[in-house]
């Protein structure tokens, strides 16, 4: 048996201290120890890392804090199309949908496209459809509706620019809070079970103002999300565009093994360098079939947490 392990995000972006009230920050550190319990609680009891990754980006999903189900950031025409994948380390099985609306928990619309279908990526209509068949839960448009992401979405149109969740303009500290913020809410677990076996996921809302049809990194099977448990298991947040190019979560574990590397030189690597280099700012999460964790990012902060059996609980958000 090995020692479980466990770590989500809650996305990457310029979060700032100073920017920061303590109300605020108490909630989500709140949310990222309620994600991280529910994983846990399958972990410990001996369950699969496939299902502790599903339970934690549940929890986060059903939290409007997050860019994420319930919290999914607003399309340019007003509308939230979501994105997930999920991928099992062990035989490599993998789901993932993209551009599905009023869909409650993609992240397990992702696990029926795995587990319930031929497929491995199912987008837009026939994804719906497909929720359909198999029973899964639809929310009206008011359930995600939440007004701070409604202002993001105005000022985003103002500049015609597509926002990304977390990131607040650091020259103006007397704004509203929310206003500029540039943040890559996308939320995202990996998982290691005493039975050794990896799993990775992640779940977005996207960036504020994307266009309809826009699909970034996070559904993307080796961009957003991978898991092998010959290496490791992975999940991003940051401007997916650039993570797509760089085809993150896979580089790192092409890195581990073809070029025998650790997890962390690979992870120095791909985020603190290869990213860097074209301009792609966010992080990632990664766990190796060790239990090694490393939470990298290349923005002023990232929402994480980890847990590893018999250690304290992790909780950061900003660099220092
Ligand atoms: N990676 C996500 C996307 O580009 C955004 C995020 O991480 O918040 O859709």
């Amino acid at each position: 048996m090995r020692k479980f392990a466990l770590a989500i995000h809650g996305g990457a972006g310029t979060i700032l201290r100073s920017r920061m009230t303590a109300e605020k920050e108490l909630s989500y550190k709140k949310a990222l120890e309620d994600a991280i319990t529910s994983g846990e609680t399958i972990l410990i009891k001996g369950g699969r890392s496939i299902d502790a990754v599903e339970a934690a980006i549940r929890s986060l999903e059903d939290n409007p804090l997050f860019n994420a189900g319930r919290g999914a950031v607003f399309t340019n025409e007003g509308k939230h199309e979501m994105d997930a994948s999920l991928m099992n380390g062990k035989d490599l099985s993998a789901g993932a949908v993209a551009g599905v609306q009023n869909i409650k928990n993609p992240i397990s619309l992702a696990r029926g496209v795995m587990d319930r279908s031929e497929h491995v990526f199912m987008a837009g209509l026939g994804a719906q459809e497909f929720a359909k068949k198999i029973n899964a839960e639809f929310m009206p448009d008011d359930y995600f509706f939440v007004q701070m992401r409604y202002d993001q979405l105005q000022q985003a149109k103002e500049s015609d620019t597509m926002i990304l969740d977390h990131t607040v303009d650091k020259a103006r500290p007397d704004e509203n809070p929310f206003g500029r913020e540039k943040k890559f809410g996308t939320v995202g677990c990996v998982a290691l079970d005493v039975h050794g076996n990896l799993a990775a996921g992640t779940s977005t809302g996207g960036m504020t103002n994307k266009k309809h049809g826009r699909v970034g990194d996070t559904p993307i099977i080796g961009a957003g999300t991978y898991a092998n448990n010959k290496t490791c298991a992975v999940s991003c947040t940051g401007h997916g565009e650039f993570f797509i190019r760089s085809v993150v979560a896979y580089d790192i574990s092409c890195l581990m093994e073809y070029k025998g590397l650790t997890l962390k030189k690979a992870c120095d690597i791909v985020v603190m360098d290869k990213l860097v280099k074209i301009g792609g700012e966010g992080g990632l999460i990664a766990l190796d079939a060790k239990g090694n964790i490393e939470l990298p990012y290349n923005s002023e902060g990232m929402y994480r947490a980890s847990k590893k059996e018999g250690e304290d609980l992790f909780i950061g958000i900003y660099k220092d």
